[in-house]
């Protein structure tokens, strides 16, 4: 089949790539690696900023018109006491892209992905580190780059560089257009080939294994415990930081992931599911919030009509929705 997208998907996954190597050459040096937090006070590093850099510098390069609704902006990195921060982020740039830009060319890159778009339009959205509490504690992360159109996502790559393959090592790619199948490389490959990814074939709940986040503010774990013993599932929940979870269920290692509100009041960043969303269902699989309903894309930076969300590998959808239903309801 041809790829429509063929020149978006590529550059898509070169950009990935040297923002995957970024995080990487960060993470070497990751003693003391200066965390900035933000004013929710989660953290954010030198890492976050380069890899959001890259992946604009690379986006305004190859297609100029195209809005970015990234998760990052300049402003923390702005002002003499972010000096540090910003020599770093600014070195690490450089270093991966083989030049040497100015700091205001980096910052510019940075609030490249400050777009107001999220629409109906087309925009790309970017989770520069999905899982930055992973980063830090060398565990799980993933760069997430999407593009939608007219509401859908067309094309997702996600980069999680301490994934492990099969094949051995750590790092894997996933790439998914729509209509087209789930990809899964090797992230220091040349972005050709690889194998298809497909979710499980499960169809009974009470063997399967589940992911959740790592964080009990991201998800309710005492709840998902509870919607498992309904299902029957004995097995310990998959723990694990950022969009992996979504890998993990595209590559049918796991064949649900749940995040359930822990607040009623909180909205899910679309740059923290869309490149995730269209892996899985490229794999075969259904992405729905909790009660089922379809994950909008046409509200701006966040998931306004949706709650939580649910990926499944298709087989199981329907039931594991009637028993967070059941569960969320008392019944
Ligand atoms: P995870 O690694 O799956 O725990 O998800 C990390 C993402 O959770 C971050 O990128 C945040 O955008 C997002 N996040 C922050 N606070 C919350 C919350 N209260 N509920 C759900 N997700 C959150
Ligand atoms: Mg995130």
């Amino acid at each position: 089949m041809t790829n429509v997208f063929a020149s978006e998907t590529a550059f898509a996954i070169e950009a990935v790539q040297a923002a995957s190597r970024a995080c990487r050459a960060v993470q070497a040096a990751l003693v003391t690696e200066q965390t900035i937090q933000k004013k929710d006070r989660s953290p954010v590093t030198v890492a976050d900023f380069a890899s959001q850099a890259i992946v604009c510098a690379q986006l305004a390069e190859a297609f100029p018109e195209d809005a970015m609704v990234a998760e990052e902006d300049s402003g923390q990195l702005q002002g003499d006491e972010h000096a540090d921060a910003r020599r770093s982020v600014v070195s690490h740039v450089g270093a991966v892209l083989g030049s040497s830009p100015s700091d205001q060319q980096v910052l510019a890159w940075i609030d490249h992905g400050a777009s107001a778009a999220g629409g109906s339009e087309r925009f790309w959205t970017l989770d520069p580190i999905d899982g930055t509490k992973g980063f830090l504690r060398r565990g799980q992360y993933a760069v997430a780059l999407a593009l939608i159109e007219a509401g859908e996502i067309v094309l997702g790559v996600l980069g999680c560089p301490n994934l492990a393959m099969e094949t051995g090592g750590c790092g894997a790619l996933l790439i998914a257009a729509r209509g087209q199948g789930t990809r899964l490389l090797s992230l220091d490959g040349n972005g050709a080939e690889g194998t298809t990814a497909r979710v499980s074939t499960r169809s009974a709940a009470d063997g399967a294994r589940f992911c959740e986040s790592v964080e009990s503010g991201h998800s309710d774990q005492g709840q998902s415990a509870a919607i498992a013993a309904r299902l029957g599932i004995t097995a310990e929940p998959v723990r694990m930081d950022s969009q992996a979870k979504y890998a993990t269920v595209a590559r049918g290692e796991a064949s649900i992931y749940m995040r359930l509100p822990t607040r009623a009041d909180y909205r899910e960043k679309i740059w923290d599911h869309a490149a995730g969303v269209i892996v899985v269902e490229e794999a075969g699989g259904r992405v729905s919030d909790i009660h089922g309903k379809p994950l909008d894309f046409t509200h701006g930076r966040q998931l306004e009509q949706n709650a939580g969300v649910l990926a499944t590998n298709g087989h199981l959808h329907d039931q594991v929705v009637g028993a967070i239903g059941a569960t969320l309801s008392g019944a």
